[in-house]
């Protein structure tokens, strides 16, 4: 089977050969963790895994590596620790921060159906790693000390002779347009006005390390140099696939081009860069300020979208009717079709089933990962199984076990109303939601009603007609 990814490098459709089938090498840009992850984070979580769960299948699971890392050494994270724990010494303040949030991270993406990716390192791990490979800049006068900084010359690089990539080339633009279009107040330490910070001084109180030869004093890396250590130290000078949001292709994915293939003097990083289109909600870009900012969290959790909690399974499928290259418009209704959809599919769940791609599912999604076809194929596949065909029902159930839905389904099998024990625990379901209602506990009664709906029962609430008293029946919804 061949396998087609489209790669921003080359801006075309191209044929993955991975550079050693024994051991397929993909590094994504993972989150900088000081606040919830948003659903637009969600999204390369997810497009990732899909590729990842995609390429084990092709290549076998033991040869893939996939590495996923955690930006814990930022600016942002550095403001947030000072804001929420202005009593505690920064460092120990950051900690706290970067921890929790990584958990907190860790728990939402869970619910998504994604796999852990093989390696999760930390930028403040690989410390030593960044500071080897600026060195190596400077040995190589791609990269100059300045006032506490050091910082890297696309100039330099565009100037040297050989093997090396144009800085710019996965950008498309070249350095003349880039300083045409630099802000004017350009750091005065700056020779050029695209030169940018590979290291920089930190001021007492702010986390520091030592520094790479040359400097003196604690400083801290800049953000592009981060991921290539880590890529470096987890898959080599060269790897496979690097991954991302649209957003980093510059200049975080231009910068760590420059920086890993002048630090080891190769053509190229990585042979396929592939970059997951923007998500915004309902037609917006999403900002705190528009007050239409989602969280993973609050979607998983609370009822403030579209009145009741989704289960992450819904998120996932939601977020895979639009092929990853495209835009998304994040919209409830879309998780309420995909809540359908799932609802649907789980009639046909065939229990005793081995998780699996279906090869005709494999074949769509090895077309740059066309996930709007494969949920086509899934929709007809079904369509075989309702009308009796079993053998259509098993590929439905091997391939949305392969794709990371199978929890969703373990939890919705045996579809309600199937055996006496089911019943009473949804007659007892049913017996405390009512108890909520006569509390005036509304929020406890409503999540119970959910918690039932992603089950597929559906409640109506009257009255008995003899007693006047509150009743309510339910139903498996079709
Ligand atoms: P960050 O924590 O902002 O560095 O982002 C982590 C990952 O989420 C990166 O791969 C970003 O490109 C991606 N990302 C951030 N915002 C969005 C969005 N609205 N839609 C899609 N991807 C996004
Ligand atoms: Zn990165």
């Amino acid at each position: 089977m061949s396998l087609k990814l489209y790669n921003t490098l080359t801006r075309r459709k191209e044929e993955f050969a991975p550079i050693d089938p024994a051991k397929v090498r993909m590094y994504v840009c993972g989150p900088t963790v000081y606040d919830f992850a948003h659903i637009g984070n969600a999204r390369p979580v997810i497009v990732f895994d899909v590729l990842y769960r995609l390429l084990r299948h092709v290549y076998g699971a033991d040869h893939v590596v996939y590495v996923r890392n955690i930006t814990d050494v930022d600016d942002k994270i550095n403001d947030r620790a000072a804001r929420d724990f202005p009593d505690l010494p920064l460092n120990e303040a950051i900690r706290r921060v970067t921890e929790s949030t990584a958990a907190q991270f860790h728990s939402d993406i869970a619910a998504l159906g994604v796999l852990p990716p093989t390696a999760e390192p930390r930028a403040t791990e690989h410390i030593a790693e960044m500071r080897e490979i600026i060195e190596r800049l400077v040995r190589g006068g791609f990269a100059y000390v300045a006032e506490g900084h050091v910082l890297f010359s696309p100039g330099a690089m565009n100037a040297a002779d050989g093997v090396l990539p144009r800085y710019g080339a996965l950008a498309n633009r070249t350095l003349d347009e880039m300083e045409a279009g630099a802000r004017v107040d350009v750091a005065p330490y700056k020779r050029d006005t695209t030169d940018f910070v590979l290291w920089k001084p930190s001021r007492p109180g702010e986390p520091g390390w030592p520094p790479p030869a040359g400097i003196a004093g604690l400083g801290r890396p800049g953000w592009h140099i981060e991921c290539s250590a880590m890529s470096w130290k987890h898959l080599g000078e060269t790897f496979d696939i690097h991954g991302g949001g649209i957003d980093l292709v510059f200049p975080h994915h231009e910068n760590e081009i420059a920086q890993s293939t002048c630090a080891f003097g190769h053509g190229v990083m990585a042979n396929v860069w592939m970059h997951n289109g923007f998500l915004q909600v309902e037609g917006e870009k999403m900002s705190k300020s528009l007050g239409n900012f989602v969280t993973i969290n609050e979607l998983l959790e609370t009822d403030r979208f579209g009145g009741r909690r989704w289960p992450g399974e819904v998120l996932r499928l939601a977020m895979l009717k639009t092929h990853y290259r495209q835009p998304i418009d994040w919209t409830v209704d879309s998780l309420i079709e995909a809540d359908r959809n799932l609802r649907s599919w789980a009639r046909c769940w065939t229990d005793d089933v081995e998780p699996g791609f279906d090869p005709g599912a494999a074949e769509i999604l090895s077309d740059d990962l066309n996930t709007p076809r494969l949920i086509a194929w899934l929709h007809m596949t079904f369509n075989e199984a309702e009308k009796g065909d079993a053998a259509a029902g098993r590929r439905l159930t091997a391939t949305l076990a392969a794709l990371g839905f199978s929890s969703l389904f373990s939890k919705l099998k045996g579809a309600p109303g199937t055996s006496a024990e089911h019943n009473a625990a949804i007659e007892s379901r049913i017996a405390a939601r009512l108890a909520a209602r006569r509390a005036k506990d509304f929020a406890e009664s409503d999540r119970i009603r959910d918690e039932l709906a992603t089950m597929g029962i559906q409640l109506k609430d009257g009255k008995d007609p003899a007693t006047g008293e509150p009743v309510t029946t339910w139903e498996v919804k079709r």
